[in-house]
């Protein structure tokens, strides 16, 4: 048992600026967006061995823009403990259903060795044209997408409503995309009593098998990103139920963290949580080697 908690991990979700002296401090608060140097101090507390850092590039993230070329200065920085992704406004160019993203796609994929693309926040319907056609892109250039889901034009990330249409749209018409699911109202769709009031946040109790895993069932495209409280909490609020989901798509389901800023605890009781599940024999080794390390290799053809 020891061995498979000693695996290194990976964190699929990671953010993070190079220019911490830069940056200014967000939520009107003292808080500022972590440093590469803050991330890693993490990852040698949690046994991760590397992260995914996602840049944020557009307007509504809740931070000024991280970008590709950033990141890309991070990891060459620091190739041992991060890969990079990079990132699209799904607006950019000529902010039209028809911008032609091949090319900058292809020039991060092959020059900068971006392995994916996300996190996806903008604020447009998952389906909106613009959105589908960056999904398209991706899905030509093989680069799975990390996206954040939200309930309405408030915030950042993609809009859907409740049972996630939008988002199951975009699956039947992009087979072969591979879209890592995040955020509150993704997770909360782990059970089929969700609501317009629930969606939201961080819903307790049992679960009833719910839209996640029926999207996951028919769309082998799914993945499940474990990052953020809510991955932590559709992992930690029924134990019984998460062992079953465990069990049945443990190829899909990759833990992460979504650090960004020192403040963020989120992680630990993931990890925690992981390991006690481990321990209590609910997950297998071979189902936990899987969700922290293997499934991301695998994705990221590592
Ligand atoms: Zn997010």
């Amino acid at each position: 048992m020891e061995d498979v908690k000693s695996i290194k991990k990976i964190d699929i979700h990671a953010h993070a600026t190079a220019f911490p002296q830069y940056f200014p401090p967000f939520w009107g608060g003292g808080q500022r967006f972590i440093s590469a140097e803050e991330t890693i101090a993490f990852y040698d507390r949690l046994g991760i061995e590397k992260g995914v850092l996602q840049p944020l590039v557009a307007a509504e993230a809740k931070t000024t823009p991280s970008t590709t070329e950033e990141c890309k200065y991070i990891v060459d920085k620091h190739p041992d403990r991060f890969i990079l992704f990079c990132n699209v406004d799904p607006r950019a160019i000529t902010n039209t259903p028809d911008a032609d993203f091949s090319g900058i796609l292809a020039f991060y994929k092959e020059k900068l060795g971006a392995k994916g693309l996300g996190e996806l926040t903008a604020n447009l319907y998952a389906d909106d044209k613009r959105v589908d056609n960056l999904f398209g892109a991706c899905s030509e250039m093989e680069l799975p997408v990390t996206i954040h889901l939200v309930p309405d034009f408030i915030s950042y990330g993609l809009v859907d409503e409740l049972g996630l249409p939008r988002l199951e749209k975009m699956l039947k018409k992009h087979p072969k995309l591979k879209i890592l699911g995040h955020s509150e109202p993704f997770w909360s769709e782990i059970s089929a009593d969700n609501t317009n009031e629930t969606r939201g946040g961080y819903p307790q109790g049992k679960i009833i098998d719910g839209k996640i895993a029926e999207l996951m069932r028919n769309y082998e495209g799914l993945y499940c990103d474990l990052s953020a409280g809510s991955g932590t909490n559709a992992m930690t609020r029924d134990p019984e139920y998460t062992a079953r989901f465990v069990e049945e798509f443990s190829d899909r389901i990759l833990y992460g963290c979504d650090f960004t800023a020192t403040s963020n605890t989120h992680p630990f009781k993931l990890t925690e949580t992981l390991e006690k599940m481990l321990d209590d024999g609910v997950i297998s080794p071979k189902n936990y080697k899987k969700i922290v390390r293997d499934n991301a290799v695998k994705l990221l053809k590592l």
